[in-house]
């Protein structure tokens, strides 16, 4: 349903993508494991097209020269050059890295401007099904963003993202900063969300750890480069993916 073919972005002169091609099919989970500054968020831009945008904000400005080439496929329509919100409306929703929640809004007020895509019946089934995977969301719908532990963010982040009923979800290292006992519980809730949602979900992540058992298939990132791919097991039992993830 979603194909990236030769995905070159560079800043400057600077390779930050390096050729990447990678597919996600219905219902599919796939994992894009990298260590720090492999690639991924620049991944993550660029397949929800906020990369164009930041391109052409600095052409505008006269800064940066980022220079982005390939091709995007969804659903069957190319989509390289569509912008972010257009592929938003599309249904391909990007949960961002760092967990990009209003601070000043309550988590309630946060998950219902994050239902703007959704007609008044979705928003109100998806709020159901969010305060449903994520319940300790339930005790503090007044809290504000602001004031939320990591975890929480998350799951709220995950929850407008939600919202915005995604037929992709692209999610942007959701574990980071979390505790390893909530890390697992929140990839269980990423698989959870796939198979009742029927969303695709594409999760870039440094911790494959947890992530990997939830995955269909999986690419490893190294200087923007994807120079590992395969099923879940095949990823699981490469000697190269184990050393460098798994410490055996
Ligand atoms: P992290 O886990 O640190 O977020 P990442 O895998 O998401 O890393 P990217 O943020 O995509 O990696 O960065 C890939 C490379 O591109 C890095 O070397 C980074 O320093 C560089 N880079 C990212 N954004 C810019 C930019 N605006 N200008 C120049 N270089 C950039």
């Amino acid at each position: 349903m979603f194909e990236a073919l030769g995905l070159m972005v560079f800043y400057e002169n600077m390779l930050a993508l390096n050729n990447v091609s990678l597919g996600c099919g219905d219902n599919q989970i796939v994992g894009v494991f990298g260590a720090n500054s492999a690639g991924k968020s620049t991944l993550m831009y660029t397949l929800s097209g906020i990369m164009e945008d930041i391109a052409k904000k600095e052409r505008m400005s006269g800064g940066e020269r980022i220079t982005i080439r390939g091709k995007i496929t969804f659903t069957g329509k190319d989509i390289s050059h569509a912008k972010p919100a257009a592929r938003a409306k599309a249904g391909i929703i990007l949960c961002p890295e760092r967990r990009r929640i209003f601070p000043e809004s309550s988590v309630l007020e946060n998950l219902r401007i994050a239902g703007y895509l959704a007609t008044p019946a979705q928003a109100e089934e998806t709020l159901e099904y969010v305060f449903k995977t994520f319940p300790p969301l339930t005790k503090i719908t007044r809290r504000l963003g602001g004031f939320l532990s990591g975890g929480e963010q998350q799951m709220l982040a995950i929850g407008r993202a939600l919202m915005a009923q995604p037929k992709l979800l692209l999610l942007d290292e959701p574990l980071l900063g979390l505790s390893p006992a909530i890390q697992y519980w929140l990839a269980k809730s990423i698989k959870e969300i796939a198979d009742e949602r029927g969303v695709s979900i594409i999760v870039a992540e440094q911790y494959a750890r947890p992530i990997m058992p939830i995955i269909d298939y999986g690419y490893i990132l190294e200087n923007g480069s994807a120079v590992i791919e395969g099923g879940k097991d095949e990823l699981m039992n490469n000697p190269d993916v184990k050393s460098a993830y798994f410490g055996a």
